[in-house]
């Protein structure tokens, strides 16, 4: 019979499946330079995730700051595949160092510590600003109850959300282009762009050639969902 595992062989399976969260005690890690806060991404509050600890999808409660995925193999942007190993070994974030694939103690013990969030990250008074007026307009409970009230109130619910699209999307342009932000910050200020997640709703942006959006109805996708 096989023993069961008891130490770590570098399979490297842990870091294909996912990416970790930023607990509060990596906030140094980002603020010192070891992770980029491009290398970032957030769920928003209200955002559809998988439930990485009891499976199925769970609206996230809190905001929730991801290390990117690779995107074709959702495997950490930090897994060097071919050499098997961690590329800032030194400085992985906590819940990576607490895990153990054949024991979860430590990994629930720190996965119920503080959580990082935006707001550790960013100081900027304007960008603060301008991430609060974007959670207003285009927070993932508001942009939900639009979606729900199609099939009721038909084109006005449709306006609105276009309407939420246009303001995430133009909000994104403006800080990069008068802020002077890089835009591989934008998915850690602002979150994943909508035009893209909105298809967690089942719905789909078509881009005009005039530039405007267009909403039709499309097959609710797995891809969006990222574990939490
Ligand atoms: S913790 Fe487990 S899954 Fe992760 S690299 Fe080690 S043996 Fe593989
Ligand atoms: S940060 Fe390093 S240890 Fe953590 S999942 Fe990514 S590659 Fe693996």
């Amino acid at each position: 019979m096989e023993k069961p595992r008891d130490h770590c062989i570098r399979c490297g399976e842990c870091c294909l499946r996912s990416s970790p969260s930023l607990q509060a005690s990596d906030i140094s890690r980002v603020i010192e330079g070891a992770i980029q806060r491009s290398d970032l991404y957030t769920l928003r509050s209200g955002e559809l995730v998988r439930d990485n600890i009891r499976g199925g999808l769970k609206r996230t409660e809190r905001e929730i700051i991801k290390v990117r995925e690779k995107k074709k193999t959702g495997a950490c942007i930090f897994y060097d595949g071919p050499a098997k190993q961690c590329t800032i070994y030194e400085h992985r974030p906590i819940q990576c160092a607490a895990m153990t694939c054949w024991d979860d103690t430590e990994f629930m013990r720190v996965y119920g510590e503080p959580k990082a969030e935006r707001r550790d990250l960013i100081q900027d008074k304007n960008l603060l600003r301008l991430m609060e007026a974007h959670e207003e307009k285009c927070g993932y409970p508001r942009l939900d109850c639009y979606a729900r009230e199609i099939e009721k109130s038909g084109e006005r619910a449709v306006e609105n959300i276009l309407g939420i699209l246009r303001f995430d999307h133009d909000i994104r342009l403006l800080t990069s282009e008068k802020l002077d932000v890089n835009s591989s910050e934008l998915d850690l200020i602002y979150g994943r762009p909508l035009a893209e997640t909105i298809v967690m709703f089942g719905l789909k942006v078509v881009r005009e050639p005039d530039g405007s959006f267009f909403l039709t109805l499309t097959t609710p996708s797995s891809q969006p969902f990222s574990d939490a």
